[in-house]
């Protein structure tokens, strides 16, 4: 979204060996660490991110294809995943071409398009416990819910396997492109946003009861209610996360009064 403030320190670990060493160490001094894909699915507050901020995106980000099965590391972006596995005439992540954010924040979130979730074609995710233990596990000794994995607070996706079919590039293409035109027709691209920032409740689409309630194009400051797309709301340009909280708060409550729907956050508010 562009808004909030900075954080004490932004690491980048090389590997899991490194990732290791610093996640120790922060155990042992308590030093509180959030982990960061691309950050598409945040809003940080104002006053930034106490303690460690640690990202996978320069290091850990490699990728290989064994047969139908891909495994790529969590620092690297979905929309490359997408990418490989066309090239390599693979069939069963187009949906997710698009979704602007990593391997490991998209299986933290099950992000999802198009009626499919990343859980869908997925095998099994590697992890990394607070002591630094690393374990597989298998997609169904996973719990996935719409837009969550459940897995304890500090322990980290290291990669994930998933299972594809063969399929023809100039399908899969089509199909991509298909997704992408739907993406630019509905969403606001030109300004920073977090996609949608409620889940949908299962009454429908947030951004149907956001719209009926006459929303779109509402603001607080520089955060605004996407004309295009209600469930979105974009920064002007110098927005301030307080500004965007407020005005969630506000469709939140103004929803609830109007429809007596509890709408439930996608994005995640984190920092102080
Ligand atoms: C224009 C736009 C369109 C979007 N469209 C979609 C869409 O169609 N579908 C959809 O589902 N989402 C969509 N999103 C939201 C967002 O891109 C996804 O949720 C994405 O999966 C977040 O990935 P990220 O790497 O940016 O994660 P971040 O925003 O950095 O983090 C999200 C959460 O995942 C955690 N996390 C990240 N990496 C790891 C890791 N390695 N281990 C453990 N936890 C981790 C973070 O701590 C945080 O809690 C959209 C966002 C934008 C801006």
């Amino acid at each position: 979204m562009k808004v909030g403030g900075p954080a004490d320190s932004l690491l980048f670990p090389k590997d899991a060996d490194e990732l290791k060493k610093v996640i120790r160490f922060a155990r042992r001094k308590k030093i509180p660490f959030l982990i960061l894909g691309k950050g598409t699915n945040l809003v940080v507050r104002d006053k930034g991110v106490r303690g460690w901020v640690i990202n996978l995106t320069q290091g850990m980000k490699k990728i290989k294809i064994d047969g139908e099965m891909i495994e790529a590391e969590a620092g690297l972006s979905l929309q490359q995943l997408v990418q490989f596995s066309i090239q390599k005439g693979l069939t069963g992540l187009e949906p997710f071409y698009g979704i602007p954010g990593t391997v490991g924040g998209g299986l933290a979130m099950n992000a999802g398009a198009w009626g499919a979730e990343l859980k869908d074609v997925l095998l099994s995710v590697t992890l990394m416990k607070e002591d630094g233990e690393i374990v597989e596990r298998s997609r169904s000794r996973l719990r996935f819910s719409y837009r969550g994995l459940v897995i304890p607070p500090s322990w980290i996706i290291l990669k994930g396997r998933f299972q594809l079919k063969k399929g023809k590039k100039e399908k899969t293409l089509e199909r991509v492109k298909s997704y992408s035109e739907m993406r630019k027709r509905k969403q606001p691209l030109d300004y920073p946003s977090a996609g949608s920032i409620f889940k949908n409740p299962k009454e429908g689409p947030a951004g149907k009861w956001i719209e009926e309630a006459g929303l779109k194009g509402f603001r607080i400051g520089q955060a605004m209610v996407s004309d295009r797309h209600a469930n979105f709301i974009i920064n002007l340009g110098k927005a301030k996360a307080e500004e965007v909280i407020r005005l969630m708060e506000f469709v939140e409550k103004k929803i609830y009064e109007e429809k007596g729907i509890s709408l439930e956050r996608e994005v995640k508010v984190v920092g102080e």
